[in-house]
């Protein structure tokens, strides 16, 4: 008996006893190896017209003996001879397949499949679910047949034999069924044609089965056998666009991805370049149960020219379109993603930025043409275009920036920010935004509207890092309608008459912020407050909300972070002519008076107040007065 070479030996060891899930892909290894065979065959004939064989011969068969446990994948290709019997299957020489080696050690909970789609060490998979393989083999053009067995590390025999023509068939007896695993069912037709389907389905030649079926007619029952192509041999993707129906993409994409739903859109590529590609890709109308979790196992389908070779191909997508489901098709991959990791990044990160960009542009075309469909899908994945703005310090906003949407207090609907700047009045320098959502009254806000300039809510937790991460759109800043600057354009009457009340009531406002004592930078005097008789407004980069959610980080990280406060004072307030006439006659009363302005503004933003102590003796006050 033949020894394995050492590093082969190490890595049938990994598969015979192999813990890994989904061993079924030995059969996707095998047919893999088969069709290359056929490749081979196919194109010796192309160039060799000695050879005299036409496409259409060449195909795979897989027979199974149940009583036998005995099942057979067979082609009729190139073969090989006594050599390469030797030098394929007992040596591993490839790159790739130390590299698949090295990965199934490093985590062996790993998923068979992605290792083995990633690595392709095909062949040595089938010990996963057998305790014995037969290669019987006869080169194209040769007169001997050879047969390879092993039963696994113990080693190989090779001797000369018996075969009809030219091509291989591995026999595999397969494995006692265990507690654990029921190898019993890859003797079953209806699982292993699921099989092929599966992850064969698209392979160029047929693959055949022998089906038994079952007529019964006038109560008795006949079995009739017929030999069957399995797969389908042209994926829909690979079919010009025009041909496909609608309806066909549909049903395509909710028998694959499982979704009982159609998607909103579809996308139809066909590039031609460095990398050529095709690939059917779909944004789904509902985000995944679990999609929000870490159970989400995002990525597209990855075949080359039509052999599966990642379930969840996650390098082919950015993170923020990690919901688009698809399938994507190339042959210049073909020699090179199973064996040479690197060419495979470059490849695919080729492939990637392409998707990235027509991604982009489809959901794009459906915000401005299909506006009702935009707003279902902005319901499901709003929140992760949200994240992926503020992710990787903003490395994507350029390309999200424009898919946007917020609702607009003005207009009480959702409105992206290129509507929000295109309807912007001359002279307007900032897009506005308030916090919380449209209903929640905020006298500044509504200053704002009146002025005719429109303001975005946000809604959520992380819209304020979104718009801190974005800084600018169109070239237009973001300003919190609570920052202490509005540079709304006032009337010039407005202004003149703030500068007059500014002068008039300085010593009273400086009154009011030593009163405070730290608390707030600046007191002053406002206009256009609304009915409110004070309001907190904040200078510079940090803001009540964003104060807010730092101080809500564990162990008080965020802590430091404290909003510069501005009180303004309403001066149309019938409060502050209280505050006046007790700043004339009872410094007292109006320092309780500057405090409850304090609290009142700091309530009204839904801000935590310092001292709840304090308060409470004001009011107390009041009662008493
Ligand atoms: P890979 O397919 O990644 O090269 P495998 O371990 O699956 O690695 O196969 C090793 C080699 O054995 C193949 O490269 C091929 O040359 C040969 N081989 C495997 N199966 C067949 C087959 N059915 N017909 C002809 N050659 C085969």
């Amino acid at each position: 008996m033949k020894q394995f070479q050492t590093e082969s030996k190490r890595l049938l060891e990994l598969m015979i006893n192999s813990i890994y899930t989904r061993k079924e892909v030995f059969l996707r290894e095998l047919i893999s190896n088969a069709s290359d065979a056929l490749d081979k065959l196919a194109f010796k004939a192309l160039t060799d017209s000695s050879v005299g064989l036409d496409r259409g011969d060449l195909y795979v068969k897989v027979e199974i003996d149940k009583e036998a446990r005995i099942l057979t994948i067979s082609d009729n290709g190139i073969g090989m001879t006594a050599e390469e019997l030797e030098r394929n299957l007992g040596i591993i020489a490839k790159s790739g397949s130390l590299e698949f080696k090295s990965g199934l050690e490093q985590d062996e909970n790993r998923d068979a499949a992605d290792i083995i789609g990633q690595f392709g060490v095909g062949f040595y998979s089938a010990f996963m679910v057998a305790e014995r393989v037969e290669v019987l083999s006869k080169a194209f053009g040769s007169e001997t047949a050879n047969l390879w067995v092993s039963s696994g590390i113990d080693g190989y025999d090779i001797e000369p034999a018996e075969k009809a023509g030219h091509g291989t068939t591995i026999t595999l007896c397969i494995k006692p069924d265990t507690d654990e695993e029921t190898y019993s069912e890859y003797l079953e037709t209806y699982r292993l044609r699921e099989l092929i389907k599966k992850y064969s389905d698209y392979i160029r030649y047929p693959i055949k089965m022998d089906v038994t079926h079952t007529n019964t007619e006038g109560g008795e029952s006949r079995e009739h056998t017929e030999t069957e192509t399995i797969n389908s041999m042209l994926p829909i993707w690979r079919r010009p666009k025009a041909e496909v129906s609608d309806e066909e993409r549909e049903q395509f994409y909710r028998a694959k991805f499982y979704d009982t739903e159609k998607p909103i859109s579809s996308l139809t590529i066909n590039a031609e370049g460095l990398v050529s590609f095709t690939a059917l890709l779909f944004v789904p109308r509902k985000a995944p149960y679990n999609y929000y979790t870490r159970d989400f196992r995002p990525g597209l389908e990855l075949y080359s020219d039509g052999v599966l070779i990642m379930d969840r191909c996650a390098d082919l997508l950015p993170e923020c379109f990690r919901f688009v489901r698809g399938v994507t098709d190339t042959g210049d991959l073909t020699l090179n993603i199973s064996r040479e990791t690197l060419q495979h990044d470059r490849q695919l990160r080729v492939i990637a930025r392409n998707l990235e960009k027509r991604v982009k542009d489809e959901l794009k075309r459906l915000m401005t043409e299909a506006p009702e469909d935009y707003a279902e899908f902005w319901t499901a994945f709003g929140t992760q275009l949200k994240y992926g703005v503020i992710s990787d310090f903003g490395a994507k906003k350029e390309l999200l920036s424009e898919l946007l949407m917020f609702r607009s207090a003005g207009l009480k609907k959702l409105i992206s920010l290129r509507e929000y700047t295109d309807a912007m009045a001359d002279g307007q320098k900032y897009i506005y935004y308030a916090f919380g959502d449209e209903t929640r009254s905020n006298p500044r806000t509504e200053s704002i509207l009146d002025t005719g300039y429109d303001v975005i809510c946000l809604e959520e937790d992380t819209d304020e890092f979104v718009v801190q991460t974005l800084t600018t759109f169109d070239g237009k800043e973001f300003r919190s309608v609570n920052s202490d600057d509005l540079e709304l354009p006032d009337s010039a009457e407005t202004k003149e008459e703030l500068e007059k009340l500014s002068a008039e009531y300085k010593d009273l406002l400086e009154f009011a912020r030593n009163t405070l004592n730290g608390r707030v930078a600046e007191a002053r005097i406002s206009l256009n407050l609304k009915g409110a008789p004070s309001y907190i407004t904040t200078r510079g980069y940090v803001t009540l909300e964003l104060e807010r959610y730092f101080k809500s980080l564990p162990n008080g990280e965020g802590n430091q972070m404290k909003a510069e406060r501005v009180l303004e004072i309403n001066a149309e307030h019938p409060a502050f002519d209280a505050l006046k006439s007790a700043y004339a006659d009872d410094k007292t009363k109006a320092e309780i008076i500057v405090k409850l302005m304090l609290y009142r503004a700091l309530l009204a933003a839904d801000v935590e107040i310092e001292s709840p102590t304090e308060f409470a003796e004001l009011l107390e006050h009041l009662m008493v007065s």
